[in-house]
């Protein structure tokens, strides 16, 4: 897609997140953009970066390594990994990723422990919740968050736990996905509550619902189709 329909999109998907935050009783500046850069290119990627969102994020350890090897020096952004990792490309996600979004178990958190360590890294981290109740859906079930929380708090000093995410359930009614995401919102205050910490990101909503995600507390929505067009 050209440049500067890309600059234009960011343009429009900011005015639409500001109108949720005032609609909501919220600050815009309280939610940040994370590009959902799966099947872009490089260029598309650059142009994104350029228009002011707040990260880069991608799905796939080998497809992302690939477009950071070419990643232009002075173009300085966050790269966040938001798809599912497995433990076999731990090492290179974390040469990669400066978050982790989808900590969905301890084994995998332990992993990521052990080689930030050997490192002399702290990784920022997210736990990804299963707050749709579907199967196919990634994500640790709400009723096991509290587990996998304390265990990277405890045991894991390398990784720096910064917020939830999650993903609504593929429909088109507006409670169902505005439930799931209040689920995530105050899964997130029972656990600061509990364990009187501070969990600050909620990374949460997508192109067809980051209004309602914004409207129950989202700090972070990752934005694709809106901001490139339908995927390749
Ligand atoms: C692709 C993707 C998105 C963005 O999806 P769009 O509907 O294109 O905005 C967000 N989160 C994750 C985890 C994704 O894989």
């Amino acid at each position: 897609m050209v440049i500067e329909v890309i600059s234009m999109n960011v343009a429009k998907i900011k005015e639409r997140i500001a109108d949720a935050a005032i609609k909501a009783g919220r600050k815009p500046e309280e939610i940040k953009i994370v590009a959902a850069t799966k099947t872009r290119t490089l260029e598309e990627m650059i142009a994104v970066a350029k228009s002011g969102v707040y990260a880069i994020g991608e799905n796939r350890v080998q497809e992302a390594m690939a477009k950071k090897n070419s990643w232009p020096e002075d173009v300085r952004i966050p790269w966040h990994f938001i798809g599912t990792l497995q433990r076999n490309k731990a090492r290179k996600a974390i040469d990669i990723f400066d978050c982790i979004q989808s900590v969905n178990s301890s084994t995998l958190a332990d992993t990521l422990q052990r080689i930030a360590k050997e490192k002399n890294k702290k990784l920022e981290c997210m736990v990804e919740v299963n707050i749709s109740g579907e199967e196919s859906k990634q994500g640790v079930d709400p009723g096991d968050v509290e587990a996998l929380v304390e265990h990277v708090l405890n045991d894991c000093d390398c990784l720096k736990l910064i917020g939830l995410m999650g993903m609504a359930p593929l429909t088109e009614k507006e409670f169902e996905i505005r439930r799931s995401f209040a689920l995530l919102r105050e899964l997130c205050s029972k656990l600061e509550e509990s364990l009187q910490i501070r969990l600050p990101e909620l990374s949460m909503g997508m192109s067809d619902d980051f209004e309602y995600a914004i409207m129950e507390g989202s700090t972070m929505v990752r934005i694709g189709t809106a901001l490139f067009g339908p995927r390749r």
